[in-house]
């Protein structure tokens, strides 16, 4: 099977929203009136993002999904994407596997594939993905005002413990593995909460890295600090839930971590001012998400955490960095 070949029996498919879909040298979109496009690009690289022996039809949907939260994070409606595909060979159980994943997410969304790349090299799967948002809209990560709460959607802290677990840091029973597992190998981006939250957060973005580091950044754009009550946001892991033998699973330790730190969460973290409570909780009922409410923006600069009963923590709970530091 050619490269052609390929194309038109895994990844061509019609399109009805996109005015042009695959197959010439360019895509053509058609954002309404009055909207913004709303763009961003992922990569997933084997070895880095993803085990080589990931199921591919779980891998298919994340690729998507780390993109689609992208454009949840900034309150986007997701149009189309294009894929940019390295293969080591073609295999064609594999990219059956991947590109129905893949789609089946897309049709979930009403996101189309409209163009891409192909190539041979070691794996690697570049997603990007077109939004519209009404102009001016859009949810950034500079507007958080201080005394604004601090919420965080669904649950966060199982992609890392599922982690830890594959790397053989941890033992965890089989069926809380394969929950975990789930929750890092197959995301649910928060489309439709971050469209809600349009006109009632004040900033917004993903949890991909691992909550405290990009809170940092919303932080840094705002120009602003923050404190978090760490033990509102370790009730958030959904794996605790699920384990009903010997708590020496959950040591209170892990669970900041995995919390705090974990990375792979896909989340949206935001703020809102107290005044509009209500509005957030009707936005997360309209999205059938739910939120927590994890603490407050400050005036002074820097993160804070404390205890439930208010006592300070020391420690830091770093987020992932491909690069170190
Ligand atoms: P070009 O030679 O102009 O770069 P290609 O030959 O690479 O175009 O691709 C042919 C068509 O197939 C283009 O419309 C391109 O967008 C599309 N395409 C290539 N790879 C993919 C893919 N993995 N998924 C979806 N569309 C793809
Ligand atoms: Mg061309």
């Amino acid at each position: 099977m050619g490269e052609f070949d390929l194309i038109a029996r895994y990844f061509t498919r019609p399109v009805h929203r996109a005015a042009l879909g695959v197959g010439d040298d360019c895509a053509l979109l058609k954002p309404a009136p009055g909207m913004q496009l709303a763009v961003s690009s992922d990569m997933l690289v084997e070895g880095r993002h993803f085990f080589a022996d990931v199921d591919p039809e779980r891998l298919g949907h994340k690729a998507l999904a780390v993109n689609l939260s992208d454009l949840a994070a900034c309150g986007a409606r997701p149009l189309a994407f294009t894929l940019a595909l390295a293969l080591p060979r073609v295999d064609e159980a594999w990219l059956e596997a991947f590109s129905r994943g893949l789609l089946a997410l897309a049709d979930a969304h009403d996101c189309e594939l409209v163009g891409g790349d192909t190539t041979q090299g070691p794996l690697n799967i570049c997603i990007t993905v077109f939004g519209e948002v009404p102009t001016g809209q859009a949810l950034l990560r500079s507007g958080a005002q201080p005394g604004d709460d601090i919420y965080v959607s669904g649950t966060l802290g199982d992609a890392r413990l599922a982690l830890e677990a594959l790397q053989g840091h941890i033992a965890l029973p089989p069926d809380v593995l394969a929950a975990a597992r789930l929750r890092l190998e197959e995301p649910t981006p928060r489309v439709t909460l971050g469209q809600a939250l349009r006109g009632v957060a004040s900033s917004a973005l993903d949890v991909s890295d691992g909550l405290l580091g990009d809170l940092g950044h919303i932080l840094r754009a705002s120009g602003t600090g923050a404190e978090i009550d760490v033990d509102e946001t370790s009730k958030l892991i959904a794996s605790r839930a699920l384990f009903t033998g010997s708590t020496a699973y959950f040591d209170v330790e892990l669970l900041r971590q995995c919390t705090l730190a974990g990375g792979d969460d896909y989340e949206l973290a935001f703020t809102a001012p107290p005044a509009l409570r209500d509005a957030v909780a009707r936005a997360a009922a309209a999205a059938t998400t739910p939120v927590a409410r994890i603490g407050r923006i400050s005036a002074e600069p820097g993160l804070r955490l404390a205890d439930a009963q208010g006592h300070p923590l020391a420690g830091r709970y770093a987020s992932f960095d491909h690069f170190g530091g």
